[in-house]
């Protein structure tokens, strides 16, 4: 994996360097190459010292031994390396240890299916998606990624090909119309903030009466219009949703259109402050076979590198999922 890395890194600078773009453009354009297996920069080709050394480059690395998991490692770690020199906080990747905790989540969940559609509504960099994918061997997987930064996306784009995962990404704001079927699952790591848009705002029940709505409010209803009736929705939230004056319109909404099936509060010192701490929000859509769970799953989660307690948690919702779930989705 660090090899991987360490290539990534090595040709974006390169690219990066000559083309005079951010390093985080660098990472896609170098991404696009290695997935095509030619340099598609006009640019590049014209200067031959420089073509041939990334030529040796991409030829000396051989991607079809790579795991999806390593590919996506190695590559999140060249996109983090330009987000620190880049973007402001809520274009932040989801961590890696979140990634595969929702992974956890999620095969249970779909234990009983083979064929399975899932949504990222603010798919940024598509590393909680992809992470997703890779933690469901044996299914057939289509998943859909809305973003609306263009360059996230298309690091999204180089992301999910070098994985080879069959995913559709749209670049556009997620809360217009979509241009997909409601899906099996929608998983998200919402964007916490407000809404700049109040007239395309007005046509949620979750607007607010006066001001900019609550993007993450808005995030969450536009989520179950394109979920199936019974179809499962995983977001994470911040810790503050619950409180505030807004929170009761959310819960109503919940309340009609959905069930709570856990929340799963994660530990703050995985943030750098306190205020912004997240909780993982599973929610089923109402359908016909929907009931409410005997017990939702709520708890904190011990810190992830606390080895002992983790295991203890793990065996807890393993036993939820058993006597709860039953593979619904
Ligand atoms: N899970 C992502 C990943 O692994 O990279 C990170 C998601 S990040 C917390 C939230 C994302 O929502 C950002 O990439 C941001 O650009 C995007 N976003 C914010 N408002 C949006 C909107 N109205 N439509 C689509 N995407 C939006």
């Amino acid at each position: 994996m660090e090899s991987w890395f360490t290539k990534v890194d090595q040709t974006a600078s390169l690219i990066q360097e000559e083309l005079e773009v951010s390093y985080l453009e660098a990472v896609y354009l170098t991404g696009v190459n290695l997935f095509e297996g030619v340099i598609l920069q006009e640019e590049i080709l014209h200067n031959e010292v420089l073509s041939k050394r990334l030529k040796k480059e991409y030829e000396s690395f051989d991607l079809a031994h790579m795991s999806k998991e390593e590919l996506r490692k190695g590559y999140q770690l060249a996109i983090l390396k330009g987000m620190k020199e880049a973007t402001q906080a809520h274009h932040q990747m989801t961590p890696d240890a979140v990634s595969l905790f929702v992974s956890y989540l999620v095969s249970k969940m779909t234990s009983g299916k083979k064929v399975l559609s899932i949504l990222d509504p603010a798919v940024g960099t598509a590393n909680l998606l992809t992470a997703l994918f890779n933690h469901l061997p044996g299914k057939e997987v289509t998943g859909f990624g809305i973003e609306v930064d263009d360059l996230l996306v298309k690091l999204a784009l180089s992301n999910a090909n070098l994985q080879e995962h069959q995913i559709e990404f749209f670049n556009q704001d997620a809360l217009a119309d979509l241009f997909i079927d409601p899906v099996d699952l929608v998983v998200c790591d919402l964007p916490v903030g407000y809404y700049p848009d109040d007239i395309n705002s007005q046509k949620f029940q979750l607007k607010s009466n006066s001001g900019h709505s609550l993007a993450h409010h808005l995030f969450i209803e536009q989520s179950f219009r394109y979920t199936k009736p019974g179809g499962n929705l995983i977001f994470l939230v911040p810790n503050s949703m619950f409180e505030g004056d807004q929170a009761k319109a959310l819960h109503d909404f919940i309340k009609e259109h959905g069930v709570i099936q856990g929340l799963l509060q994660l530990p703050t010192t995985m943030f750098k402050k306190k205020e912004h701490a997240k909780s993982i929000f599973i929610l089923q859509k109402k359908g016909p076979d929907v009931k409410l769970p005997k017990q939702a799953l709520l708890a904190e989660l011990p810190t992830f590198s606390n080895k002992q307690a983790m295991e203890g948690m793990i065996q807890r919702i393993d036993q939820w999922f058993a006597t709860e779930f039953e593979g619904q989705v």
